[in-house]
This record gives C-alpha cells, structure tokens and sequence, in this order.
C-alpha cells in the first residue's frame, strides 16, 4: 500500500456538512461526484497528499442509508493506494482477506477500487484503490 488516499465520512446532508468541513479543513471542496452503482453523492476535499471523502445517499438501499442508521453520521471508511488493484486483490486474499468486491470496480473521483470485507478486518471498513490511467 503507497498512502492513505483519502478518508470516508457518512454524512446525513452534504449541503450542511460541506460549508462546516470547508470552515474545518479551511479549504474548499474541490470535486462533486455522484456514484451510481453505490447509491451516493460524494464530495472531496484535499488535505496535504491525502482527502477528505464525505458520503451522502441517494436512495434509501444505498450502503450508507444503512451505515448511517446504524451508526449515525461519521468516520466510514480509510480507503489506501494501491501500484496495481488486481494484484493487491490476490495478494489479499492469499492472506485470508475477504472482498466485497472481488474484482475491482469504478468509484469516484477516477479511481478502480474494492472495498475488504469488515468481517476480516475486525469491523474496520478498508478501501483499496488505484487511479485511472489518463
Ligand atoms: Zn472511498
């Protein structure tokens, strides 16, 4: 794994949560991006070579309409850089690591990502993702 690329954040309402990350963070929000498959908006921030990463559902299947009544709004998800996705994928489960994507798939801001099982990763949400060749 190269860096933390970003941290993801459950939030209820982006339109309240980005002026008060924006006043937190002091900077603003560089990208706004919608992500179909996953049923969320997001929105990013960036923080030195790291993001911010705030997560809104579009509808209520959307694994963040269940994160957030389960938990309410907060930290979801640390989400690492990876060289290459596919071999990080293998080496992964060689090392007894479930997926809940065991082939890499489009996520926000050009990036192919997979999200590990929280089951194998003592509840901890764990993104893996690569950026997309120009
Ligand atoms: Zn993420």
């Amino acid at each position: 794994m190269k860096r933390i690329e970003h941290l993801g954040i459950a939030v209820k309402n982006l339109e309240e949560a980005i002026p008060m990350y924006e006043a937190l963070l002091n900077t603003t929000c560089y990208k706004r991006e919608g992500v179909a498959s996953e049923g969320v908006m997001t929105a990013f921030f960036q923080i030195g070579e790291s993001k911010i990463e705030l997560l809104e559902a579009t509808n209520e299947a959307s694994p963040i309409a269940k994160f957030l009544s389960k938990n309410g709004p907060g930290f979801h998800h640390v989400a690492f850089e990876v060289e290459n996705i596919e071999s990080e994928i293998s080496r992964l489960q060689l090392a007894g690591f479930q997926l809940i994507h065991e082939v890499a798939k489009d996520g926000a801001d050009n990036k192919r990502i997979a999200f590990l099982h929280p089951k194998s990763t003592a509840s901890l949400l764990v993104e893996i993702c690569q950026e997309k060749s120009a």
